[in-house]
């Protein structure tokens, strides 16, 4: 029944943007209120009875998601790769990117994600946003270019920019793309619109690019949206996405939210969905 689904956890509404899309309506003033661990486990051990596949992508999002780092909580990021990965997952961790701008941050960003794709011989995504919305590309040309270029970044740390299907997201794609040759990397666009970057020494790198999804609305911007998250009736990519927040709320598709109140959680999707089909 289940067998489409991906799980989105969304650990904070905090963000050090305010870019005016946001469907999430996240800025610097909202509360940081990360996701406690103890409830990311219990999500996760619930979700292991969701008929979810073994290797199963698990979004971790926000707001920004490595906000944690910004504040001085930075064994948070690593916990929460700890209990994805430890459940059988593999984490995608949702990001602007911005922190790339900052050599520390950066260093110990990449090194922290790293090694625990080394430790449970998994890939860590990092999905960034390149888009007409986000003003990030000098952080995000550094974040690229040191996990390609350093070996023990290179192998365990998988990178997907992610866009809109629209012309200035995709000059946004090609403005980043000549950041890179500029500093060096030779790129080959595939027919799908993926790249290959082969780097300095002779090896080649894939890189997943994601521009394919519609403006469904126009976030901050609508005035009628009841909560937060882009309107998408479609899930992602063929699957049915389930969305919890740190306000113990969640949210099916994008489009159906109810608080879980204690409940299971395969209980409160089944509510999800029937809500969701009686209103086709
Ligand atoms: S769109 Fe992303 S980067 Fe921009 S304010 Fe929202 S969460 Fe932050």
């Amino acid at each position: 029944m289940n067998t489409n689904l991906t799980i989105s956890l969304k650990i904070t509404n905090w963000c050090n943007l305010n870019c005016a899309h946001c469907c999430e309506r996240s800025d610097k003033n909202q509360p940081t209120n990360f996701m406690p661990l103890a409830k990311i486990d219990n999500y996760l051990s619930q979700s292991t009875q969701m008929f979810l596949h073994p290797d199963q992508l698990i979004t971790i999002g926000g707001g920004e998601a490595l906000a944690p780092y910004m504040m001085d909580n930075a064994k948070y990021i690593p916990s929460v790769l700890d209990l994805t990965y430890s459940y059988g997952y593999i984490p995608t961790i949702k990001t602007n990117g911005t922190w790339g701008n900052n050599d520390k941050l950066r260093k110990n960003i990449l090194s922290d994600i790293a090694s625990r794709a080394y430790k449970y011989s998994k890939l860590v995504t990092l999905d960034i946003s390149v888009d007409e919305f986000h003003n990030n590309q000098d952080g995000v040309t550094k974040i690229i270019y040191d996990t390609l270029t350093t070996p023990e970044f290179c192998f365990a740390v998988r990178i997907c920019l992610v866009g809109f299907n629209t012309e200035k997201s995709a000059s946004a794609q090609q403005r980043l793309k000549q950041k890179l040759i500029q500093r060096g990397l030779d790129i080959h666009q595939t027919i799908s619109g993926d790249w290959i970057i082969e780097l300095p020494n002779g090896d080649g790198v894939y890189m997943y690019n994601d521009f394919n999804t519609p403006i469904f609305n126009q976030g901050r911007a609508s005035d009628n949206k009841v909560f937060t998250s882009t309107s998408n009736p479609n899930g992602n990519d063929g699957f049915n996405c389930l969305q919890i927040d740190n306000k113990d709320y969640a949210i099916y598709n994008y489009t159906q939210r109810e608080q879980i109140n204690n409940r299971h959680l395969n209980e409160v999707l089944y509510s999800l969905m029937a809500h969701a089909s009686a209103q086709r």
